[in-house]
C-alpha cells in the first residue's frame, strides 16, 4: 500500500515463546520493503503512553531463540475505554505510524479490532500457549508449551513409578483443553480432564482405582486449569486408593523457555505474512495456519462468529490408548 511508511509492532496479553521470533520477522520483512519499523513496549499500555522505539535490523538480532518478548507485554484494561483507544491512535498518528501489527491472544485481538475500526490498518497474529484462537490450527507458543509440559510429566512419571505414587498434574490452557489432551496422548496418562468434555469425579476416581487394583504401579491425571482444585483432588484420591498422591501445578513454567523449532518457523512465517498483508492494503485481518498454509480472515469474524475447534479426536485417542 503506497501510503504506508512506518509500521509499529506490539505484544499484548499473556506472553508465549516465539513472540520474539515473530517480532524479528515483522521487523526484517518490513525493513526489506523499505518501511520504517517501530516497537511498542508493554502492549497497549505503551501505545497509550507513547513508549515507542525505532527498530533496526540489529535491534532484533539474537532474539529468534529467546523466550518471552523483548518488547514486554502488559494487561491494560483501560484499553476497553473508547477514549483511551482514540488517544492511542492519536499517539500513533502523531509520530507518523501508518499501520500496526498486534501479537497476542483473543483479548488483544479485541483491541486490534477496535483500532482497525478507527480506520487504522491493523493485523493480528495469534500469540498464546493456549491454542484457543479460531481460524488457525496452531498458535505461536503452543508447541513449545506442549514440549515443556510433556517433559515435566515424563519426569513425574519416572518418580511416580519408582515410588508407586499417583500424580495429579495441572497444565495451562485457560478454558481450552488442547494442551491437556496433547499432553495426555504424548505422555500416555490415565485420565485427562478438560472443559470441553463433561466429567465427574466418581467415574474418574473409579477408573484410576481400577487401574491400580489391576496392578499398575502409578497413575497420572492431567487436568486443564480452571477445572478443579488439584490439591483437593490429590487428597481425595489418596484417601480412596491408599497410594501417596501429589498435585503439581506446572503454571508459568509453560509460558517460558526457548521456542521450539516449530514455533520459530510458525512465528517467522506469520510475521512475514503480516507485512505482506499490510502491503496488499489489508486491515482488520488476523493470521492463521490451516493445513500448513498461511491464511487470513476478518478479525471481527474470528473473535465473534467462529469458535476454536477443540482437538476432540486427540481427546478420543487419549481415552482409547490409556
Ligand atoms: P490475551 O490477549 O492473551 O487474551 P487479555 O485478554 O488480557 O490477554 O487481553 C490483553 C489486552 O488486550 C488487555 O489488557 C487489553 O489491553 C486489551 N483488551 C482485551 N479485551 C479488550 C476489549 N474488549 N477491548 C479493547 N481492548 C481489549
Amino acid at each position: 500500500m503506497a501510503f504506508i511508511k512506518k509500521i509499529g509492532v506490539l505484544t499484548s496479553g499473556g506472553d508465549s515463546p516465539g513472540m520474539n521470533a515473530a517480532i524479528r520477522a515483522i521487523v526484517r520483512t518490513g525493513l526489506d520493503y523499505g518501511f520504517q519499523m517501530y516497537g511498542i513496549r508493554d502492549g497497549y499500555m505503551g501505545l497509550h503512553n507513547n513508549d515507542i522505539i525505532q527498530l533496526g535490523r540489529h535491534s532484533v538480532s539474537d532474539l529468534l531463540n529467546r523466550g518471552g518478548t523483548f518488547l514486554g507485554t502488559a494487561r491494560f484494561p483501560e484499553f476497553k475505554q473508547p477514549k483511551v483507544r482514540e488517544e492511542s491512535v492519536a499517539v500513533m498518528k502523531k509520530i507518523g505510524l501508518d499501520a500496526l501489527v498486534v501479537i497476542g491472544g483473543d483479548g488483544s485481538y479485541m483491541g486490534a479490532k477496535f483500532i482497525s475500526e478507527l480506520g487504522f490498518p491493523t493485523i493480528g497474529l495469534p500469540g498464546t500457549i493456549d491454542n484457543d484462537i479460531a481460524g488457525t490450527d496452531a498458535t505461536i507458543g503452543f508447541d513449545t508449551a506442549l514440549n515443556t509440559a510433556v517433559s515435566c510429566i515424563d519426569k513425574l512419571r519416572d518418580t511416580c513409578s519408582s515410588h508407586k505414587r499417583i500424580s495429579v498434574c495441572e497444565v495451562m490452557g485457560h478454558h481450552c483443553g488442547d494442551l491437556a489432551v496433547s499432553c495426555a496422548v504424548a505422555c500416555g496418562v490415565e485420565a485427562v480432564l478438560v472443559p470441553e468434555v463433561p466429567w465427574n469425579k466418581k467415574e474418574v476416581y473409579a477408573s484410576i482405582k481400577a487401574g491400580i487394583d489391576a496392578g499398575k504401579r502409578h497413575a497420572i491425571l492431567v487436568v486443564c486449569e480452571n477445572q478443579t482444585d488439584v490439591y483437593q483432588m490429590a487428597k481425595e484420591l489418596e484417601a480412596l486408593i491408599g497410594l501417596e498422591t501429589r498435585a503439581t501445578v506446572l503454571g508459568h513454567i509453560q509460558r517460558g523457555g526457548t521456542p521450539s523449532p516449530y514455533d520459530r518457523v510458525l512465528a517467522s512465517r506469520m510475521g512475514a505474512y503480516a507485512i505482506e498483508l499490510l502491503r496488499q492494503g489489508h486491515s482488520g485481518r488476523c493470521v492463521g495456519v490451516q493445513n500448513g498454509e498461511l491464511v487470513n480472515e476478518d478479525i471481527v469474524e474470528c473473535i465473534t462468529k467462529h469458535k476454536h475447534q477443540f482437538m476432540r479426536s486427540t481427546y478420543d485417542l487419549a481415552q482409547k490408548l490409556r
